[in-house]
């Protein structure tokens, strides 16, 4: 089997991320490919019709999107590849990984099975999505769950 070129590893700052992070890096360092990250805000203002009154405070998406860049820039530069390419997406997780996947090139993504979604699945709704929809590779890295 050839070698991964491009390994996307989606980060969504739960408490499972770093483990999730680590075993895509670990991977990576294998198979000499590149990393890129991506987190996405899931802020739901959008979904709403043009004329639904909002809270005034629509600068509030940017505010996450600022907010997720900082942490995504510090938790990459803390697991040591500070030149990886960095992705802050807006919208629906698992449409927005699949589609940067796509626009990038990439050959895996690394998602954990389960994230901030918690655990009442066999898979999260954001594992689901992606392995339901991703025209590459995808790798759940199994979290939250008691091995023996
Ligand atoms: P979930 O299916 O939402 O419980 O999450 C499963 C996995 O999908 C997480 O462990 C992350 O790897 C990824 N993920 C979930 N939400 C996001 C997000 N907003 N941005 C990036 N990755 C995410």
């Amino acid at each position: 089997m050839a070698n991964y070129q491009h390994i996307l590893v989606t980060v969504d700052f739960s408490s499972e991320a770093d483990y999730v992070i680590d075993k895509a890096l670990e991977l990576a360092m294998a198979q000499n490919a590149k990393t890129s990250f991506i987190h996405v805000v899931e802020y739901s203002g959008y979904l709403y019709p043009p004329d639904t009154p909002l809270p005034v405070d629509l600068d509030l998406e940017a505010q996450f999107v600022e907010k997720a860049r900082e942490n995504l820039a510090s938790i990459v530069e803390n697991k040591g590849v500070p030149g990886a390419a960095q992705y802050v997406e807006v919208g629906s997780p698992a449409l927005q990984i699949v589609h940067m996947a796509q626009e990038h090139a990439v050959d895996l993504i690394v998602l954990g099975s389960h994230g901030r979604h918690g655990l009442q699945r066999i898979l999260g709704s954001t594992a689901s999505g992606v392995l339901h929809t991703s025209t590459c590779d995808v790798l759940a890295v199994r979290v939250g769950v008691c091995k023996t």
